[in-house]
């Protein structure tokens, strides 16, 4: 990691070029992604700065809410604009993913854009393709860390309650509610001061958990009945098929979160929850106590993302992933079952 205070001075000094900036993240932005971006970009937007949002694809209603969320431009709907405006900016901050790749068709552009880069993110084993890289693996979110961020700018009085409460957001749902292991006495002392701006944390929490749609509940009665629990393995595998997706009608975010019911079973070390996307099976894997998913991940399913939190693909059909799946956690079954034993 770059130290945050010469990293901040340094940026300080480039913004005083007003450089045109645009901020971008990862492929099927989550709520740190969004809040995030949209509480970096208020803060710059105040600055007087030409900010602009781009996301790879769109995100979940229940993040809608969040200030500036209107002003996004998504680029798989606006792409040659899109192109245009990433080709023609100075800087682009990425905010919460470290590889190029994670930002999907949007990799392109980025990788040809002579602009300045800057990271801001928490995952696993950056790519080195920025010039500046806050990486910190050891933060409960991105949204943490912009808060941090901005205090080394001394920018954190232009944090509104409405930012504010998308960071909030962020940290909120990337710790599972101030639950994982990565949540320490300093996001505590963010979140906090996140509150003393006004935060209705109720309301936050509101928006974001009591969205529940028809068609969520009505797959996860689905994926709950076709949930496979595997014993020797300390493992829980779920699925639903696109014809699942389509009879329940599926809409965006409606399976947020379902990896974690498997993982709470007793006797589970790993839950992995596999779902069709784009004529792939998109997976995440979770773990509960030292399992590293992450490598995990990137060994057997091209993915990444975190040692208790990851995500990957796979292009065989659904019975061949799962038959991939058994065969590659056996080859750390003692792994896993000392884990379970011992958590
Ligand atoms: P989820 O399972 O919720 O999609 O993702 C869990 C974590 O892993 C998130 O932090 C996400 O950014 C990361 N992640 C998800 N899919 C991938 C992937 O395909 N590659 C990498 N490197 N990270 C991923
Ligand atoms: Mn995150």
């Amino acid at each position: 990691m770059q130290n945050l205070k010469t990293l901040s001075r340094e940026i300080k000094e480039f913004l005083g070029e007003r450089p045109d900036i645009v901020v971008t993240n990862h492929q099927n932005p989550d709520g740190d992604a969004v809040g995030s971006a949209t509480a970096l970009s208020g803060v710059l937007m105040q600055l007087g700065f030409r900010v602009k949002m781009i996301m790879p694809n769109d995100y979940s209603a229940n993040l809608k809410w969040m200030s500036l969320s209107e002003e996004v431009l998504f680029y798989d709907q606006s792409e040659m604009e899109a192109d245009q405006i990433i080709s023609n900016a100075n800087l682009l901050i990425h905010l919460d993913y470290n590889h190029p790749a994670r930002s999907g068709k949007m990799e392109r552009v980025i990788r040809e854009s002579s602009a300045k880069k800057l990271m801001i993110d928490h995952h696993q084993q950056p790519d080195d393709f920025c010039d500046w890289r806050y990486s910190d693996t050891s933060m409960s979110s991105t949204c943490e860390m912009v808060w941090h961020f901005l205090a080394a700018l001394e920018w954190t009085d232009l944090v509104t309650k409405d930012l504010a409460e998308a960071l909030y957001a962020g940290i909120a749902t990337d710790t599972g509610n101030f639950r994982f292991s990565a949540t320490s006495p300093l996001t505590h002392r963010v979140a906090a001061q996140l509150l003393e701006k006004g935060v209705e944390s109720q309301k936050v929490a509101s928006r974001i958990y009591d969205s529940n749609t028809l068609s969520r509940f009505q797959l996860l009665g689905r994926m709950l009945n076709q949930m496979e629990l595997v014993p020797e393995l300390h493992a829980a595998i779920m699925h639903l098929s696109q014809s699942d997706l389509d009879e329940c009608g599926f809409v965006k975010g409606d399976t947020e979160g379902f990896v974690n019911y498997g993982l709470s079973l007793q006797e589970v070390e790993v839950a992995v929850i596999i779902l069709p996307r784009d004529d792939r099976f998109k997976m995440s894997f979770r773990s509960k106590t030292s399992f590293d998913v992450n490598q995990f991940a990137r060994n057997y399913f091209s993915g990444g993302g975190h040692k208790n939190a990851a995500g990957g693909i796979s292009d065989q059909n659904l019975s061949d992933t799962i038959a991939h799946l058994k065969e590659s956690l056996h080859k750390h079954l003692d792994e896993i079952t000392a884990y379970a034993q011992n958590p």
